[in-house]
């Protein structure tokens, strides 16, 4: 919805600390998501997003979604789906040429990134739009994406630690020498002996 869309760039800061509060949440939740599997789970949460993108933003369900970097105006609204700023056609009034009642959606864009605090991303140069991806949930992409990227940090971590301190491996606690014995200390099956003898003597 157009007004609604407008209303978003307008408040582009709160809309970016919803984000930013939202998206963790979904990358912790990948081990539910990885639980139910994600091909499962595509069809209804693309559903869900497109009903509430599709309100917020007029989202067009591309499945790689920029807008954090686009100031929450969503590009796939200009009806040349630039991803990288406007082309040369943009109205004195700031409008679109092919749609004239229709502000620019980048000069929506650079608006919004002017109130966001990582409006900065405007100036990254996005790829081409992969229309393969059409559709399909950019919830679950980006729960999935970060989730192997923190799993391979991990990875990461651990290798370096293990490259670090090599004599650490050496002594796994499998292979760790043992305690010595205290001095008085018997072996188990002498100690159950001794015990049948005494009792024996005693009847
Ligand atoms: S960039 Fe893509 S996913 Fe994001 S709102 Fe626009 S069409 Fe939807």
């Amino acid at each position: 919805m157009y007004a609604v869309r407008r209303f978003v760039v307008r408040h582009s800061r709160a809309f970016e600390w919803i984000y930013e509060t939202f998206e963790p949440v979904l990358v912790v939740l990948d081990p539910v998501w990885s639980k139910f599997g994600y091909n499962r789970l595509e069809r209804p949460v693309a559903i869900a997003e497109h009903a509430i993108k599709g309100f917020l933003f007029d989202c067009q369900m591309c499945g790689q979604c920029v807008l954090s970097s686009t100031g929450m105006s969503c590009p796939m609204n200009c009806p040349k789906n630039l991803r990288n700023g406007p082309c040369g056609g943009v109205r004195e009034n700031g409008n679109c040429e092919v749609k004239p009642w229709m502000k620019c959606v980048w000069v929506d864009a650079w608006d919004g990134a002017s109130r966001m605090k990582g409006g900065d991303k405007i100036s990254t140069v996005q790829p081409p739009v992969d229309r393969s991806l059409e559709g399909s949930s950019s919830w679950l992409r980006v729960a999935r994406e970060r989730a192997a990227e923190k799993r391979a940090s991990r990875d990461a971590d651990r290798q370096a630690m293990a490259e670090a301190f090599p004599e650490a491996r050496a002594e796994e606690p499998a292979a760790a020498p043992l305690a010595p014995e205290p001095p008085n200390a018997q072996p188990m099956q002498e100690a159950d002996e001794s015990t049948t003898v005494m009792s024996t003597e005693k009847t």
